[in-house]
């Protein structure tokens, strides 16, 4: 018999069967009135869980078109950019940036750390930069910017557009809008939002949207706010072709949503990460991430030492677990395990018992129900 396959990669993250059943409707135009009703539905009530009360944006396309999206519409060939980088996706940025034609400064820290506030302060106080980013949850580290504070400090630098990459973090690590202080927050349906893979969601500020107003025509053409807000004002109008089914989709993960509450969904998160953490520490692995800014959605685990990451995690597929490998220098010595979205305690249990079996035929020391026993304890606190 065949073993199921739980996908705890992060991202694409599970995908419940109500959210699965709305990608198996028959499609509809998408002129559609009752599409059309659902889609400014969902525009209401993403302004609303997030606390914005600026604009929202969903267009068909991936995290990356997202990063993009934010540098087309908030900087212009020569101006300055500083990326604040915690690992391989806040290095994305650089490359994305310096095609764009920007000067790009770049604050990095070492992988499992973060680069602190008062330097990024202190960086931002030398020259005039247009817009700064930072990745909230750096998906090759595991670690979670403090973007609150950041957007604290940002208010001493009103001409600058604050930036923030939630693919890996909306939905599952606190993100309010409005309060943060955020320009631009953008991110991706696949990952704690727990739809499959294809929609870009981004919010704005009216900061934002002025500086758009001020670059004119810009060069892009897909990815232009002012070509889509028209549509997000109302959905009946087009551009290009919204993702009919991915749209109703992504309306049920926001009913869930809703009906779990954010608040508690923060929550949950919080609880699931430090149960996970914990178990997976007393099996032997060391979490890369330093306490403090350990994000909530992913974990990332440093292999004991003699581990041979490709027969570890083959083992692991064979029973029944997908996670994914470790990043650049990391690769060979680090996986990565996702706990976001729509997950719940079977999984976690299920996860933790697999990596067991898996230590175990692969020759490591290992005690059966260690790892489940502290997991246990800490779900149930
Ligand atoms: N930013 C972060 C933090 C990510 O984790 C990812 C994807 N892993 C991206 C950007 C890029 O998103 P995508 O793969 O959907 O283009």
């Amino acid at each position: 018999m065949k073993t199921r396959k739980l996908l705890m990669i992060p991202g694409p993250t599970p995908v419940v069967r109500s959210i699965q059943d709305q990608m198996g409707r028959e499609t509809v135009a998408f002129g559609d009135p009752a599409f059309v009703k659902d889609f400014k539905e969902l525009l209401e009530d993403l302004k609303v869980l997030f606390k914005s009360s600026g604009e929202v944006f969903v267009v068909a396309g991936t995290g990356t078109m997202g990063m993009e999206m934010a540098i087309a519409n908030t900087t212009k060939k020569g101006d300055n950019i500083l990326i604040v980088s915690h690992g391989f996706f806040g290095d994305r940025f650089i490359d994305l940036c310096k095609r764009k034609g920007l000067n790009a400064d770049v604050l990095s820290s070492e992988w499992g750390e973060i680069v602190p506030v008062e330097k990024i302060k202190e960086k931002l106080s030398e020259k005039k930069y247009a817009a700064v980013t930072v990745t909230h949850v750096d998906t090759s580290t595991g670690v979670c910017a403090p973007i609150a504070e950041i957007g604290e400090m940002m208010k001493s630098f009103p001409e600058t557009i604050y930036i923030v990459d939630g693919v890996c973090a909306t939905a599952g690590e606190p993100e309010y809008v409005d309060d943060m202080g955020i320009d631009v927050l953008l991110t991706g349906s696949q990952k704690a939002f727990g739809v499959s893979p294809g929609l870009t969601m981004l919010w704005t500020s009216q900061k934002a949207m002025e500086r758009r107003k001020s670059l004119g025509d810009i060069p892009e053409f897909y990815i232009d706010f002012e070509k889509w807000l028209p549509i997000m004002k109302d959905p009946s109008k087009y551009y290009a072709t919204p993702a009919v089914n991915l749209v109703w989709a992504l309306k049920e993960s926001v009913r869930i949503m809703k009906e779990e509450g954010m608040e508690n969904r923060y929550e949950r998160h919080k609880k699931f990460a430090r149960a996970m953490q914990s178990a997976l520490e007393t099996l032997g692995f060391r979490v890369l991430a330093k306490e403090g800014c350990r994000a909530v959605t992913l974990s990332n685990l440093v292999y004991p030492e003699g581990t041979d990451d490709a027969k570890f995690r083959g083992l692991l597929a064979e029973e029944g677990i997908m996670v994914a490998g470790g990043l650049a220098a990391y690769a060979g010595r680090m996986f990565r395990l996702g706990h976001m979205g729509n997950v719940d305690k079977h999984d976690l249990v299920s996860v933790i018992a697999t990596i067991e079996r898996a230590l175990y035929r692969a020759g490591m020391p290992v005690e059966f129900g260690k790892g489940v026993g502290v997991l246990q304890k800490h779900l149930m606190e």
